[in-house]
């Protein structure tokens, strides 16, 4: 694991210096390859920065940015979808969810429409809220939607724990998480893909460490966890691009103001002896095996109850969304031809147009050029 210095503030004159150098590294890239380097920013909020910072229309010339699957949101599969939506016509259920599930489309209906509809669907900015909730409402099923990545399963968590210490009884969880690590180690073995090297997940390394990247360094691709800001991007990108053209692969942690070697050990802790690896279905990828989370028999009495997903329909709808093309890099936003024809933030017809994080809505936001 190699060590930079914690980013200082670059002034003008030193970014546009740096902007200098990642050019001319890319374009001797290109020059020994016949093509240009191809970096995947696996974080949705990457994406989203990339676009805001105008970093990506400024270096698309030298580099090629392909989006990852890091929007918890956009990769989740239809059929889980489906399958959170369907919980609402269960009697006596209150659903409990972030707001970015409300739009998401399933294969008949959005849980925005069943909320029209009448069903009881409530929108937490923090899950403990589901507690507080099943407190409120002794009579009925409360339902926490627990999507996401390593970021936010220590929020998940600590619902649990605090519906176990205050003895709530009808509060279930619907876990549909997400690992790191074996969906990078599937995109690394698709033939299809052609990826030089990742910037990692910041958030994701403040719970689970820089060390938990090591993995990277068997499959010699250069590796920088970074950060959000202008400055730090930059200078992730040069790193990115130095450790390519020398080639001496390795991880670089860009973002040591937040991320330790070890990551948090209180979340880690509550990760290990409250979740079991699990498969997982993604959008696109289909199943892999532990990529996802269950509980462990210590507190599988908060999954929600088999009775309430028998009756779960599901019937794949045939929309055109490449949203599966995107989350795998094989396809950018603009090259789905539903792309702001037909998909449009408001009109959403996949997920990675409606989460403020997907790549479609930050390329629809930005409106880039593909050169
Ligand atoms: S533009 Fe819309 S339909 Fe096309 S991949 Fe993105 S979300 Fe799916």
């Amino acid at each position: 694991m190699m060590k930079s210095p914690v980013n200082p503030e670059l002034s003008k004159s030193e970014r546009e210096q740096m902007i200098h150098q990642i050019d001319t590294l890319a374009k001797q890239y290109q020059k020994e390859n016949g093509r240009k380097p191809v970096i995947m920013e696996v974080c949705g909020s990457h994406t989203v920065a990339l676009a805001q910072t105008g970093l990506k229309t400024r270096l698309d010339h030298a580099i090629r940015f392909i989006s990852g699957p890091g929007c918890p949101v956009c990769v989740t599969d239809q059929s889980a979808i489906d399958q959170m939506i369907s919980l609402v016509d269960q009697p006596g259920v209150i659903l409990t969810t972030f707001g970015d599930m409300m739009r998401v489309p399933g294969s008949y209906a959005t849980l925005m429409e069943k909320k029209q509809r009448g069903a009881d669907i409530r929108i937490f900015y923090s899950p403990t809220e589901a507690v507080t909730i099943a407190e409120n409402n002794p009579g009925q099923t409360v339902i926490l939607l627990g999507i996401g990545f390593e970021t936010t399963i220590p929020a998940i968590l600590a619902a649990v724990r605090e519906a176990e210490e205050k003895s709530v009884k009808n509060l279930q969880v619907y876990l549909s998480l997400k690992r790191i690590e074996p969906i990078l180690s599937t995109l690394l073995n698709d033939p299809d893909l052609v990826v030089d090297g990742f910037i990692l997940p910041g958030h994701v390394a403040m719970i689970v460490g820089e060390r938990h990247f090591n993995f990277l360094n068997n499959r010699s691709i250069p590796g920088v966890i970074s950060g959000f800001t202008l400055d730090e991007m930059l200078t992730s990108l040069k790193q990115y691009l130095d450790m390519l053209t020398a080639g001496t692969p390795g991880v670089i942690n860009n973002y040591q103001a937040v991320v330790t070697a070890e990551g948090n050990p209180v979340a880690r802790q509550w990760i290990s002896e409250m979740l079991t690896p699990v498969k997982e279905a993604w959008r696109g990828l289909g199943e892999i095996p532990e990529s996802g989370y269950a509980f462990t028999d210590r507190f599988s009495h908060f999954r929600v109850s088999s009775d309430l997903l028998t009756q779960t329909p599901h019937r794949v709808k045939k929309t055109g969304c490449r949203c599966g093309d995107v989350l795998t890099g094989k396809i950018q936003p603009l090259e789905c031809a539903l792309f702001d024809r037909i998909c449009t933030p408001d009109n959403p017809v996949g997920p990675c147009m409606v989460s403020h994080e997907g790549s479609c809505s930050a390329a629809y936001e930005m409106k880039e050029t593909i050169v």
